[in-house]
């Protein structure tokens, strides 16, 4: 058709599934996914016959952007809640619940905080001091407008709450959220609601406790903060593919960018891209790929561009799904009243956190048995990554009888590994994304996507590559 440009989206994670969802109706639109599949890190596996996801398995509904998008595709009637989201956390010898009163980890009822008992009293009364101490030079760093001081979540913390809030409450819920270390975590880039609150204020309890209500908090019984998909998340991206397809989207999954230019100077600029021994010429150009596989492309036509995309870090993780029949583990492990465990660094273990499956998704499990997600792997620490299925399975079994006492051969396990599974935001990150974004806007009709740059959630991921998609149609209409 006369007038119709060609868009190629590359990579098929949820972040360019959005972003060609939205170019279809107006452009001829390619999107290539070097896997046989789609999704990327949404992955639905079929365990003990019921669907367990082995990724993400919910997303907040704060950011509307996937609830908004599962509605639109159909999907409105497959959106569940979990079960429960109280969650625990491996604190001083055993398994605790965690304190009322946490924004991200940050404790803003201190009574609660010394009833829990996942810090010892001396510890509580040292995150009380917080509401008498001075301002910290960190909180108010977080209020300069030159951006140049970009504090990490520990130098916020440490001083106001002390050592052992951070190791064992913000560190595993705030770094938790990407397998982060809340010592090279940039506080504006991993929790930047949270970062505006307390921003040039003294006492962060205080701030927090008049925060207003937009401002993240762990799940409340007024909605439901998350939601899943009943036959898996991985769900969204099905959808999504058939949307796409339906739309006239070229979807061609096993068709990875091998590389990437910009057709020679002194013509109307065309990228062109490697597919094994053919060449794509595009018009406009997605990119929604992990920073690393950007960077490679990206190298022959911005090689600070790429160098930028490159110095992005990644953490990998390993998860492993267990099943037992419920009889042979300790009762008190199938009483405990939660969806989760949290790990803190400190402990030591590969095990990172531990999701009740059964308990959170009981779609997830056959009746009279237990199933249980387990983490492992963060920033730092490669053992998970690195041991071979056989000895990371027994290392996590070792792990788990010594935090809850199971000893019984589980009655099935599955494996599911990401090496580079989550992006870091360290400190800078936000003024990286910033010279990203710049460098990426003076090139022709180009737009970088995904979870390496402004939010590694599920719906950020929806709007990044839904704001590509408007970027590049922007260009070529120009
Ligand atoms: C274990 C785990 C648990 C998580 N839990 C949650 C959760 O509960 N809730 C939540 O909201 N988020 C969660 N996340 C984060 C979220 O899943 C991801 O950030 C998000 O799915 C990333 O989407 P994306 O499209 O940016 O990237 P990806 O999903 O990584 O997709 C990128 C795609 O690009 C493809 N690709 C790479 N190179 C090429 C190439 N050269 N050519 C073609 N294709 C290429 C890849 O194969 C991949 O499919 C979790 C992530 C992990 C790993």
């Amino acid at each position: 058709m006369t007038g119709r440009r060609r868009v190629v989206v590359v990579g098929g994670g949820v972040a360019g599934l959005a972003a060609a969802r939205r170019l279809a109706s107006r452009h001829e639109t390619v999107l290539l996914e070097r896997d046989g599949r789609l999704g990327g890190r949404l992955r639905t596996e079929q365990f003990r016959g019921r669907p367990v996801d082995v990724g993400p398995d919910s997303f907040i509904t704060r950011n509307d952007a996937a609830e908004r998008l599962c509605r639109e595709l159909g999907l409105a009637a497959e959106l569940i809640e979990p079960a429960t989201t109280s969650a625990g956390v491996l604190a001083r010898g055993r398994v605790r619940p965690l304190p009322s009163g946490l924004v991200l980890g940050v404790s803003t009822d201190i009574a609660a905080l010394a009833r829990s008992g996942v810090v010892g009293p001396l510890a509580a009364l040292r995150a009380a001091a917080d509401l008498v101490l001075p301002r910290s030079a960190a909180t108010a760093a977080l209020a300069a407008e030159d951006g140049g001081a970009d504090p990490t979540v520990a130098e916020v913390i440490r001083p106001r709450l002390g050592r052992a809030v951070l190791e064992v409450l913000v560190d595993p819920l705030l770094g938790g959220i990407n397998a982060g270390d809340s010592h090279r975590l940039s506080f504006t880039a991993a929790a930047p609601m949270l970062a505006a609150s307390v921003a040039g204020k003294r006492s962060l309890i205080l701030s927090l406790r008049r925060r207003p209500r937009s401002v993240p908090e762990l799940p409340g019984p007024r909605k439901p903060a998350f939601l899943g998909l009943s036959d898996g998340i991985e769900t969204l991206a099905t959808r999504l593919g058939e949307e796409c397809l339906r739309l006239g989207v070229d979807v061609r999954t096993g068709s990875a960018a091998e590389w990437l230019r910009l057709r020679p100077a002194g013509r109307e600029p065309r990228w062109e891209l490697g597919l094994g021994g053919a060449v794509l010429e595009a018009d406009a150009l997605v990119l929604a790929l992990p920073a690393p596989d950007s960077a490679r492309l990206l190298e022959a036509s911005d090689a600070r561009l790429a160098a930028e995309c490159a110095a992005i870090p990644y953490a990998g993780v390993v998860t492993v799904t267990l099943a037992w029949p419920m009889g042979s583990v300790p009762k008190a492990v199938s009483a405990l009243p939660m969806s989760g465990v949290l790990v803190p660094r400190s402990a030591r273990n590969v095990v990172t956190a531990v999701s009740f499956t059964s308990r959170k998704w009981p779609r997830s499990a056959n009746t009279g048995e237990l199933v249980l997600r387990v983490s492992t792997g963060r920033d730092g620490d490669g053992r998970a990554i690195s041991l071979d299925d056989h000895d990371l399975v027994e290392r996590v079994r070792a792990e788990l009888a010594s935090m809850l006492g199971i000893v019984a051969e589980p009655a099935e396990v599955l494996v599911a590994r990401y090496p580079a599974a989550l992006p870091q935001y360290l400190s800078g990150h936000r003024a990286r994304v910033a010279r990203i974004e710049e460098a990426s806007a003076r090139l022709p009709a180009l737009a970088l996507a995904g979870a390496a740059y402004g939010g590694i959630g599920i719906p950020s991921c929806i709007s990044s590559g839904e704001r590509a998609a408007a970027s590049v149609e922007a260009a070529l209409a120009r």
